[in-house]
């Protein structure tokens, strides 16, 4: 029988599980929190639905399913996504430092994390502005780099770039400062901006100092489907996971699934694909 992880609980993970759950494998569900869904106050457009539901009454409905069939839930967030140690399978592991393993992986994580609004930095994206410290911090070797974050996602960021880079430093953008004394030098104070000439070169924050920057690398919230799948060398287009037919990824074994594909954004459209997921990933174990 085979293991299989699903990254998120909303209508693409969870519909990936139950036709993985039902089709005999042994899958465990992984998510932070109800996802999108969670902030939708009404929604009617779902086949069946007699009146209305919450967002949040249309993933408990989702999750009670899918925990009836055998589906085991684990609350938290996956900050790293690596394959296993033999080259087979895949490890991820949570901001608690837990691994989890699994023979396939589906994500389905919703849209990416939105990095925050300071006036540069989308232009210096790919000159300097980064969105992957595993991809990227060979390229800075001995220099400065700042990370953009204040989560156990920033710090996992930092913390792969602290093993080749320079120097850390932490920028919070007027978020409270994570408690990691000593690690790394912290900002809290706001970005004001973003600035260089043909790479990024500066940081300025509002009390009006400036800090000289190598690289800056946004891990703004948490990880989102992108960041994971773009670390483990899947193919990312505009910001979604490219997909083939069966929601594969170009990395076997692992697939995708929901809003982080990009098309329809909607209920409907996520648990199609969580289907069409369960059901390749069935084939791809058991054949
Ligand atoms: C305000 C609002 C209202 C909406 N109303 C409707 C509507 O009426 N009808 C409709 O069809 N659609 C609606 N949508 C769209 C719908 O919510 C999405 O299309 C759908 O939820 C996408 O499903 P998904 O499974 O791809 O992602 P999501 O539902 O976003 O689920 C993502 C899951 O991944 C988890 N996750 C993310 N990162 C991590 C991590 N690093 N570690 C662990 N877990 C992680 C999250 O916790 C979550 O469980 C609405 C969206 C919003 C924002």
């Amino acid at each position: 029988m085979g293991k299989v992880l699903v990254i998120g609980r909303g209508p693409a993970g969870i519909s990936a599980s139950i036709y993985m759950q039902r089709g005999g494998l042994e899958v465990t569900v992984v998510a932070k929190d109800d996802g999108a869904l969670s902030r939708a106050e009404k929604v009617e457009n779902l086949y069946g639905l007699e009146k209305p539901l919450t967002g949040r009454e249309v993933i408990q409905r989702g999750v009670a399913g899918a925990r009836r069939l055998g589906v085991t839930f684990k609350e938290a967030e996956i900050v790293s996504l690596t394959r296993g140690a033999s080259g087979r399978g895949f490890l991820t592991k949570t901001a608690g430092g837990e691994e989890l393993s699994g023979d396939a992986v589906v994500l389905a994580a919703g849209v990416a994390r939105s990095a925050p609004s300071v006036p540069g930095l989308s232009d210096f994206i790919g000159k300097g502005v980064s969105y992957c410290a595993m991809c990227d911090a060979i390229f800075y070797r001995g220099k400065t780099t700042a990370v953009l974050g204040a989560g156990e996602f920033a710090q996992h960021e930092a913390d792969i770039l602290s093993l080749v880079v320079g120097k850390v430093v932490l920028l919070t953008n007027g978020l409270p400062s994570p408690k990691i004394e000593g690690r790394y030098e912290i900002y809290t104070t706001p970005l004001q901006a973003v600035t260089g000439d043909t790479r990024v070169r500066h940081v300025q924050l509002t009390d009006g100092s400036e800090l000289a920057v190598d690289g800056l690398f946004l891990a703004w919230g948490t990880a989102g489907s992108t960041d994971l799948a773009r670390r483990i060398g899947a193919i990312i287009k505009d910001n979604h996971i490219c997909v083939d037919e069966h929601m594969a990824t170009n990395v076997p074994g692992l697939y995708a699934a929901g809003d982080c594909t990009g098309g329809l954004l909607q209920i409907v459209k996520a648990a199609h694909d969580g289907a069409v997921a369960g059901l390749s990933i069935l084939k791809y174990l058991h054949f």
